[in-house]
């Protein structure tokens, strides 16, 4: 079959069930590329524990080259046991692709589908659709660290330009969803956060169809649980949005149901699952290629292959409410049973 529109594709599998997740992601791909007048170019490269133990480092020079040339990066899972304490590990090699692409922007969707596999209520959580943008690259991570033995201290700093960007990214993604950005922070007490509630305020002018409110992060992790429905995007920095896109995972019922896509300025971003390598599973033919999927849809939307990506949302969404259910759900499905699932209902709706 022609194709009109190609795409390049650095795929990274990475460690434990990263490898089995991702291959079913590829698969699905092709089926909707297929269906939707689409071709992606593939490339496979080593990167986390599996180049370590390869090559050395866990990103080498020949992955992170096939990266910056490709038009998207499709990431497994790194990390396992095996690398823990060493000089080099896989988490490094993660900072350091996010840095070498200059990916500043994490978004991370959940959504409820099924409210009878959340563990909140069904009334809690029926209909809760919510996007975490965080920022990626500042904030206490990134700043000067001091490590003694009885004192130790973390530089917490964000420049305008680095919120201002960071908010351009929600209210975009709000203007496709449902037109409302939180901004979550801790205005009443660290001066950064008064800094992120100016320069968010002042970005809102810009996106007039766009509402914004303002939280603090304490009460926003309550109302995660309480009443997650109130919330369209939420806008947070770097360390607020680790915990509070965690805490919203758990949402769905599964951690493999969830995708995730970093992004840069322009240049190729990094969609991956939000789920670890898992290697209490890894090889079991067992995990859940949800996730990895709603990863490569969430490519897709950026690649502006938004219907392809809507059908690969739409057959996980109907695999899982037609029962084929991975034991995560409850069910006894097989990943790579899942995946075939999910081509099949892409095959089949074309
Ligand atoms: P990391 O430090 O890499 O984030 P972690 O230990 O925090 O790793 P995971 O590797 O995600 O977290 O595993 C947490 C639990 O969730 C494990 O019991 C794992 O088996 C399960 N799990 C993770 N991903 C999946 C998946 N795709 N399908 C089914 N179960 C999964
Ligand atoms: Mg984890």
């Amino acid at each position: 079959m022609t194709s009109d529109r190609a795409y390049t594709v650095a795929v990274l599998p990475g460690d434990g069930i990263g490898p089995e997740v991702t291959r079913e992601a590829v698969a699905a791909v092709d089926a909707a590329g297929a269906a939707h007048g689409f071709h992606v170019r593939w490339s496979t490269h080593d990167f986390g524990g599996v180049a370590i133990d390869r090559h050395g480092p866990p990103l080498p020079d020949a992955t992170l080259a096939a990266c910056r040339a490709a038009d998207a990066v499709l990431l497994g899972a790194v990390g396992g046991p095996r690398w823990v304490g060493g000089a080099e590990t896989p988490e490094t090699g993660l900072l350091a692709i996010r840095k070498a692409l200059g990916l500043f922007a994490n978004l991370r969707p959940a959504r409820v589908d099924d409210p009878a596999l959340s563990p909140l209520k069904a009334g809690i959580a029926a209909g809760a659709d919510v996007l975490v943008v965080r920022e990626l690259t500042g904030g206490l991570y990134f700043g000067d660290k001091v490590e003694g033995d009885e004192e130790a201290s973390d530089l917490c700093r964000y420049s305008r330009g680095e919120v201002e960007r960071i908010a351009h990214v929600a209210f975009k993604a709000a203007r496709d969803r449902r037109g409302r950005v939180t901004s979550v922070d801790k205005a009443n007490v660290l001066a950064t956060s008064r800094l992120w509630r100016r320069v968010v305020t002042a970005v809102a002018a810009d996106y007039p169809d766009v509402a914004l409110d303002h939280m603090y992060v304490d009460a926003a992790a309550m109302a995660l649980v309480t009443g997650p429905t109130r919330f369209d995007v939420i806008l947070t920095e770097n360390l607020f949005g680790d915990i509070l896109s965690d805490a919203l995972s758990v949402l769905p019922g599964s951690i493999g149901l969830l995708g995730s896509a970093s992004l840069g300025d322009g240049g190729p971003g990094m969609f991956e699952p939000i789920h670890g390598s898992a290697p209490d599973i890894a090889g079991e033919d067992r995990a859940s290629p949800a996730g990895a999927i709603e990863a490569a849809a969430m490519m897709l939307d950026q690649l502006g292959e938004t219907r392809a990506a809507g059908a690969l949302r739409q057959a996980v969404a109907e695999a899982i409410a037609g029962g084929v259910r991975t034991p995560d759900l409850g069910g006894t499905a097989r990943c790579s049973a899942f995946g075939a699932a999910v081509r099949g209902r892409i095959d089949a709706a074309a």
